[in-house]
């Protein structure tokens, strides 16, 4: 065999060896990387509905914002005797928060104060719609599971009574979470606290501010008529606003579970 030849064969030996190495260390490095993905995926399914889907759905599964509606310079509706609708919807919320509290959920609220909102929000707008426009950030910033807007209703017909939650015409999500709110009234408040299974709380579809310019699953709950004798002196009472804001906690939990 003449040298350069042998060397050639040599080299050629060398080679396949070194690519054999390759080839193990390779399927090493793919069987780990194989092993690390499997056990991903499994610990994405285990621990689906937890933490992992929430980092996937970018939503906060414990946190509600609640707005009260109104506030400050703009009381909302009103009566003769001086009642707002702002210092209503923000007892109620306060309720709320409570009781959300004590069931675990983390409670973001609009405001806590009787102010309005409209020095938060910087677009150029009148100052009804710079408030809730405010409102609407602070409810698309903090990624609730859902968000509740609390008021009072008003009519003509002083006939016109009884709590109205409302929902965006075009959202499922939010039309369940209404039935669930009004299912839970009709149990807690007018069943159980005022002893009428005759009223009912009504879900209705509507094109609000809050409900359209969001991008979460909220309704709007009016509470009661400030124009109805009955609803009236209700929506003032202490034990109401209680039953009321269980029975809203009370459908959010139904409708989250
Ligand atoms: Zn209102």
């Amino acid at each position: 065999m003449k040298k350069g030849l042998y060397y050639f064969k040599n080299v050629g030996e060398k080679m396949r060896k070194g690519i054999n190495i390759f080839v193990i260390k390779l399927n090493k490095k793919i069987l780990i990387l194989l092993a690390f993905i499997i056990l991903l995926i499994l610990m994405v399914y285990f621990l689906k509905g937890s933490m992992v889907s929430d980092i996937f759905s970018h939503k906060s599964p414990n946190k509600i914002v609640i707005d009260p509606g109104h506030g400050g310079i703009d009381g909302g509706t009103g009566d003769k005797d001086g009642l707002l609708e702002k210092d209503i919807n923000l007892d109620v919320s306060l309720k709320l928060k409570k009781v959300l509290e004590k069931e675990g959920f983390k409670v973001v609220m609009t405001r806590e104060k009787d102010v309005s909102l409209e020095e938060h929000s910087d677009i150029k707008a009148s100052r009804y719609i710079k408030d809730l426009n405010a409102r609407k950030t602070i409810i698309n910033e903090n990624d609730p599971i859902v968000f509740v807007s609390v008021h009072v209703n008003s009519s003509k017909k002083s006939t016109a009574r009884g709590v109205k939650v409302y929902y965006y015409p075009t959202s499922t999500e939010g039309k369940m979470l209404a039935q669930s709110i009004c299912q839970s009234v009709d149990i807690n408040v007018y069943q159980d606290f005022l002893k009428d299974n005759s009223m009912k709380a009504e879900a209705i579809p509507e094109d609000y501010f809050v409900l359209r310019e969001t991008k979460y699953t909220g309704v709007l709950v009016e509470v009661g008529f400030i124009t109805n004798i009955e609803d009236n002196k209700l929506i003032k009472n202490n034990r109401y606003q209680q039953k009321i804001a269980l029975a809203i906690k009370e459908g959010i939990k139904e409708y989250i579970e």
